[in-house]
């Protein structure tokens, strides 16, 4: 199918992407999610999600700087990614951290440039509206204060008696201090990407979301990126994309799978021809010697009317048992990419 857009991975980003840029209803969007299309009904609890279904359930390798310890990397496989996993809290860089972006070279993307989008991405209710924003899709709410005698109040008595200063909106003009945590939560009830922005953009003809998708490779045509190849289950597609493909399948994708990825794609890339034709000369290769230096042997079972030996089963079977395992093992090397991925 042809595209304008193809955004890969429908986490956070992707489910912010697709739905700003179907705003335009001349723009063809696909939406391509690997995991399902929803998460557990119980989603405010994060750590339920770990190691289930919707976790890519990745592992470091052992930490030497923890005692070998293998640390947990739990990473949404859903659709709304790590925000339909994740613990909720609304925090904003420290402009300073938005400010090495022009520093490093991003001409104009700096704290404030980009506080416009900050806003506009958030409803917060009764802040300071010169740095929160009133309508965007995202309504936060404030953590409830600390009760007199829990841990929380606790800490944050200790944070002021150490001298540091109290701060009325930790997203706001003064980031430093201790305030109150604002969550992406509406009613009691989880407000992931999807909910705030892709949900409301799915009645949209532009608009296409496939969930259970996998992309496998991109689509290279002279240099240039012009699509993906993805998998449902076990049938391959290609979506061709007229404009842009845009990569937003997370920023934890452990090394194998970039490898396999990688060899994935040069064999999958390969296998029309290359790989045809690597199988041929194999069989050739290998079919025509061996049974050559088998037919001397024939000659001789014939000759001894050995037909009903061991010997007469027995290297026949060789000659086409070579070739045909290196057959297999060549297709073997082709697929076992596409089973790591699932
Ligand atoms: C347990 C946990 C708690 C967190 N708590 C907070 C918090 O309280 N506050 C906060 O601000 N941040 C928190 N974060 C971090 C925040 O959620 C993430 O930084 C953010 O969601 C990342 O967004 P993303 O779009 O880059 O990636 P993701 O949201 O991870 O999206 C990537 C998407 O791509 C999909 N994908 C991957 N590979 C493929 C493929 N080959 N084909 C198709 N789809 C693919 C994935 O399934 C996923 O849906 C937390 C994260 C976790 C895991």
């Amino acid at each position: 199918m042809d595209y304008d857009v193809v955004v890969v991975g429908g986490g956070t980003a992707g489910c912010v992407l697709a739905a700003r840029l179907s705003q335009d209803s001349s723009v063809r969007v696909l939406l391509l999610e690997a995991g399902a299309e929803q998460g557990p009904a119980d989603t405010l609890n994060d750590v339920a999600m770990w190691d289930s279904p919707v976790d890519w359930a990745y592992r470091s390798t052992p930490q030497r700087g923890l005692d070998e310890v293998v640390v947990a990397i739990p990473r949404g496989k859903v659709l709304g990614g790590c925000s339909t996993i994740n613990s909720l809290a609304h925090l904003r860089g420290h402009r300073s951290s938005y400010d090495t972006w022009e520093e490093a070279g991003a001409a104009g993307w700096n704290n404030d440039t980009l506080l416009p989008f900050l806003k506009g991405s958030e409803t917060a209710v009764g802040m300071d509206p010169r740095w929160r924003g009133t309508d965007g899709p995202m309504v936060l709410e404030l953590g409830p204060p600390a009760e007199a005698g829990s841990f929380y109040h606790a800490t944050y008595r200790a944070a002021l008696d150490c001298g540091y200063r109290r701060s009325p909106d930790g997203n706001g003009q003064h980031v430093e201090g201790i305030a109150r945590t604002e969550f992406n939560i509406v009613n009691g009830a989880r407000q992931s990407a999807t909910e705030a922005y892709l949900r409301p953009a799915l009645g949209r003809p532009n608009l296409t979301v496939r969930t259970g998708a996998t992309a496998r490779r991109l689509v290279l045509t002279r240099g240039r990126c012009t699509g993906v190849e993805y998998t449902t289950g076990d049938d391959t597609h290609t979506a061709r994309a007229r404009r842009d493909v845009v990569v937003t399948a997370g920023a934890v994708i452990p090394a194998v799978t970039v490898s396999f990825m990688a060899a994935y794609a040069i064999v999958r890339g390969w296998s029309g021809r290359f790989l045809r034709a690597v199988n041929g000369l194999f069989l050739m290769g290998l079919a025509i010697p061996l049974q050559a230096t088998i037919i001397p042997i024939y000659l001789i079972i014939i000759r001894l009317h050995l037909y009903d030996s061991l010997l007469a089963l027995i290297l026949p079977s060789i000659a086409f048992a070579i070739p045909l395992s290196v057959l297999v093992l060549a297709n073997f090397i082709r697929d076992v990419p596409k089973e790591l991925f699932e």
